[in-house]
């Protein structure tokens, strides 16, 4: 990845940022893949000082709901049941505990590496119950779409799967038509428009008058995405943008989507710290409800609170940084997180404390 983290380059990228911007502007990178990078490479502090990155909710493990964690936790503990998940979830705290903990007391948790993986022990296992937690944005659909779709063509009884799957088009539309809202301007996630494109971004930039950039994930397309950003900004203009073109076509991965299409239906999904967004993720499609965990094992009555002294849904939202949390880096560390975005290897307050926690706290 060098050639995408060349100093001179992103030095002459920095200077053309500085030269071009006239006034403030806050721009919104939606990828916590983005953020971590940002915040890694410290591209925020190569910027003149009054554009300012905020860190958005495209985070899959950050905005997870804790009913969502708790429903995991109760189908895990149960005797008849291999509970198999990527490993990012193992350790997002649920009301009274996390899957780790169910583990350590015995519970049958897997980590898998695919959700083709889950499927072979669902094949190996038939005396069990096995459940694959899908979570993630729009880029781990297809993979979880197919094994719902293998599972079913193979009539494999023993499978199925919690979905906690969320879009990214309609949590910038809520950021956008939120009373608070600060941002101006948006880097899209890359590796999401890989697989979906980007025509859905056409009509809310439209709807809200803001340039909305396509941008991948080394600090040269960072900065490079910024830069267009602000050069839409400055001169006026509000249109969809690709800076990844190394991977991103206007029309995604047909094959990707059409899986999807066929397999998930779009459905109103809660946010953590944020709540209830419609049109903002995939649920099982009517043909494949026989796939779906929550109604297998009844766990639609599981309903929690979120902890109140947790702000990350302001923090997911652009509104307050992870060094604005009066418990960062004092009650909520990554040992004892208090929260989703302290935890996942995506989250913002991660990103915060492991590169910048030695620095001195803006007042
Ligand atoms: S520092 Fe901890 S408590 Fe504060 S917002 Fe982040 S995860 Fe939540």
């Amino acid at each position: 990845m060098e050639e995408y983290r060349d100093p001179k380059l992103a030095m002459q990228l920095s200077r053309e940022i500085h030269r071009i911007t006239t006034r403030p502007w806050v721009l919104m990178e939606v990828c916590g893949g983005q953020t971590h990078a940002i915040v890694k490479f410290g591209i925020d502090q190569l910027l003149p000082k009054n554009i300012e990155l905020v860190h958005g909710p495209g985070c899959p493990v950050c905005v997870t709901p804790l009913e969502l964690i708790d429903r995991a936790i109760a189908v895990a503990s149960r005797k008849d049941v291999i509970f198999c998940s990527f490993g990012d979830m193992l350790r997002v705290p649920g009301s009274d505990q996390d899957l780790f903990s169910v583990k350590a007391k015995g519970g049958d948790i897997r980590i898998v590496y695919s959700p083709m993986d889950a499927l072979a022990l669902a094949r190996k296992h038939p005396e069990k119950q096995v459940v694959f937690f899908a979570v993630g944005f729009e880029t781990t659909a297809p993979a979880n779409a197919m094994c719902v779709y293998q599972a079913k063509r193979e009539g494999i009884g023993n499978f199925s799967v919690l979905v906690s799957h969320v879009l990214v088009p309609p949590a910038i539309e809520a950021i956008l038509s939120s009373k608070g809202n600060r941002v101006q301007a948006f880097l899209a996630a890359g590796h999401v428009c890989t697989v979906m494109g980007y025509m859905e971004y056409f009509p809310l930039v439209e709807r809200y008058k803001i340039p909305i950039v396509v941008t991948g994930f080394e600090p040269l397309d960072i900065l490079q995405g910024i830069h267009m950003c602000v050069k839409q900004l400055e001169e006026g203009r509000h249109e969809v943008e690709n800076q990844y073109i190394r991977s991103v076509s206007k029309e995604g991965n047909a094959h990707a989507r059409d899986i999807i299409k066929e397999v998930f239906s779009v459905i109103p999904r809660k946010w953590r710290g944020i709540g209830e967004i419609p049109h903002s993720g995939f649920g099982l499609s009517p043909s494949y409800k026989g796939f779906d965990a929550e109604e297998r094992f009844v766990l639609k009555d599981i309903h929690t609170q979120e902890c109140s002294e947790c702000i990350s849904g302001l923090i997911l939202q652009g509104v307050k940084k992870p060094d604005q949390c009066p418990a960062y880096g004092k009650q909520c560390t990554p040992d004892h997180p208090m929260g989703a975005t302290m935890v996942s290897s995506e989250g913002a307050c991660a990103a915060y404390y492991r590169y910048r926690r030695f620095e001195e706290v803006p007042k």
